[in-house]
């Protein structure tokens, strides 16, 4: 496992084997939890020790904080928790950036991060000497969202490769878009995305990425669907994009029309939070098809197999 004390910024860390172990752990972990209500039994004496996680959150979060610390606590970790900057020293001018290095100098034995302010953060997070998760930075990657949503492919499809994954709506300002092109396509899958002008991606990374302009033709060609919520508060100027909800819904919301058009074992998946009715409608959301909640349940046992990887920590099949 190359990802053993080592940083986790991006999908492009990890090779197909570390991602095929971490979905092996995740799964065995998923079945104990479903069978004997717990996980800690699983690890070998003496490789938990005494170790703490710092979560450092910046940014608003309910799936990842939560799940990062469910997964600390089931694993037997202590957990750390700093999610109010209102109560931290970024309130008397400190940078986020030295925020980073301050949470790292107490030398816990993981850092996970969700920040905002891509480059001031980035350089602080790349420079740290104590392994770290980034748990989403700013619009550039959500690295463990992606492994969560591929194991979700892998469970329901049984297998991610070859499946056709068509992400839609807000790609440009999409940091779990940019983390599962770079993911899915190293597990295999195609990758195609639908989504007005305003929210085409522009950099190098999705040139040769198929886009379908119109959702019809592009959920016909789909095996699994990914909404993406728009990101209103990535839109610096929102008179600059020009679009309005209303205008986005009547193009590309997900709703019972085009679920007809929907193959019968396809996947509908959200990295959440889901605005209802404008990225899927209510009807979406009870469809057998959809998972957005097992997406939720899987976040738990993704991430608690991740973290014991980076950590060393050994467990017993
Ligand atoms: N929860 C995801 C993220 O933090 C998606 C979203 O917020 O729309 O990027």
């Amino acid at each position: 496992m190359s990802l053993v004390k080592k940083p986790f910024l991006s999908t492009a860390d990890v090779s197909k084997e570390d991602v095929i172990a971490i979905f092996d752990r995740s799964a065995l972990f998923k079945k104990e939890f479903e069978e004997k209500g717990r996980i800690d039994h699983l690890i070998k004496p003496n490789s938990l020790g005494q170790k703490v996680v710092t979560l450092l959150f910046q940014e608003p979060s309910t799936r990842t904080r939560t799940s990062f610390q469910l997964a600390a606590l089931r694993l037997g970790l202590r957990v750390v928790l700093l999610d109010n900057m209102s109560i931290s020293s970024m309130q008397k001018g400190e940078t986020v950036g030295d925020t980073i290095r301050n949470a790292a100098a107490m030398q816990p034995d993981l850092l996970i991060g969700r920040f905002n302010e891509d480059l001031d953060a980035e350089e602080a997070i790349k420079a740290l000497e104590i392994p770290v998760i980034n748990a989403g930075l700013g619009a550039k990657e959500h690295p463990t969202q992606a492994l969560l949503d591929a194991f979700t492919i892998r469970e329901y499809r049984g297998q991610v490769e070859g499946e056709r994954v068509l992400l839609v709506g807000d790609v440009l300002h999409s940091r779990v878009a940019n983390s599962n092109l770079k993911l899915l396509r190293n597990l295999g899958a195609e990758v195609a995305y639908c989504a007005p002008e305003e929210f085409r991606p522009k950099d190098s990374l999705w040139q040769d990425v198929q886009h379908f302009p119109h959702r019809d033709e592009a959920v016909q060609w789909a095996s699994v669907i990914m909404g993406l919520r728009i990101q209103t508060e990535r839109h610096k100027d929102e008179r600059s994009i020009g679009l309005t909800v209303a205008n986005f819904r009547d193009r590309y919301r997900i709703g019972g029309d085009q679920l007809n058009h929907f193959r019968e074992d396809g996947i509908l998946l959200h990295p959440g939070p889901v605005i209802r009715g404008v990225e899927f409608s209510n009807y979406v959301l009870q469809d057998p098809r959809c998972h957005v909640l097992d997406q939720v349940t899987n976040g738990v046992y993704v991430r608690a197999a991740l973290m014991s990887f980076m950590l060393g920590i050994e467990v017993s099949s």
